[in-house]
């Protein structure tokens, strides 16, 4: 049995929709999952449970629900990553149970429609005046997780913690910590590797010279050949009776 909490009232998160042309030709929005349209005009999206037996969504044994994030840095860029996809605020209300990450709830609706800079504005404009959801113009995820916060919408990472209890908080700081040290030693392995495979290629190579090589031993300087035949006399041609030497 999970202990997540399950609070009442309203909940403000992020998440996305996907546009979609109702019979009529205008333009609805429908679950990334889930085709089914999301009713407009301010009114509530109820959350059904699809498992066997059925319950009323959110169940803490199931992920039955209506899916939101907490704002964070994460999360505001993971909703505005995807082109298809239209993102934005929900306001979640009746039964919400919250998570790490974010929270699900039993019935939810759109807020506030994000749209950046190159996207199709004029698309999130009129969702935006459908769904009766205010429509926010934002430069990136920054601009976004400020808006949220001049607004007081969604919780912040003190106050999950506070909610999950802090023995899971300091789990989860552990867990992260954890993380960040093997990615660190990964990075240390890989530049040891790399300067190894560099120190190698010296040795193979050596450093350019016209003197000497490194051997097994070191630097190595070979004896210098001598013994070159002396200058043909002007105007008579020398014919060689050994091979002369390559530095001759
Ligand atoms: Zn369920």
């Amino acid at each position: 049995m999970t202990d997540a909490p399950l609070i009442p009232g309203a909940l403000y998160g992020l998440r996305t929709w996907r546009p979609a042309a109702d019979d009529a030709g205008g333009d609805r929005l429908t679950g990334a999952y889930d085709p089914t349209p999301w009713p407009d005009g301010g009114d509530w999206m109820h959350a059904a449970c699809t498992a066997e037996g059925g319950h009323d969504p959110p169940d803490p044994e199931c992920a039955c629900g209506i899916h939101a994030l907490h704002p964070s840095r994460r999360s505001a860029r993971d909703v505005l990553a995807s082109r298809r996809e239209v993102a934005g605020v929900v306001e979640g209300a009746g039964a919400i149970q919250v998570h790490e990450e974010g929270f699900r709830a039993q019935r939810a609706r759109p807020y506030a429609l994000f749209v950046t800079p190159g996207r199709n504005a004029r698309l999130v404009a009129r969702l935006a005046e459908r769904y009766d959801a205010e429509l926010v113009e934002v430069e990136g995820p920054d601009g976004l997780l400020d808006w949220c916060r001049r607004r007081g919408l969604g919780l912040d990472q003190a106050v999950v913690d506070q909610l999950l209890g802090t023995d899971r908080a300091a789990a989860r700081r552990v867990a992260r910590r954890r993380r960040r040290r093997d990615a660190l030693r990964v990075a240390s392995a890989l530049v040891v590797a790399g300067s190894l495979v560099g120190l190698g290629l010296a040795f193979v190579n050596g450093p350019h010279s016209p003197d000497g090589v490194y051997g097994r031993t070191g630097w190595v300087v070979p004896p210098r050949t001598t013994g070159c035949p002396p200058p043909a006399p002007t105007g008579v041609a020398q014919v060689p009776t050994t091979p002369s030497p390559d530095r001759c």
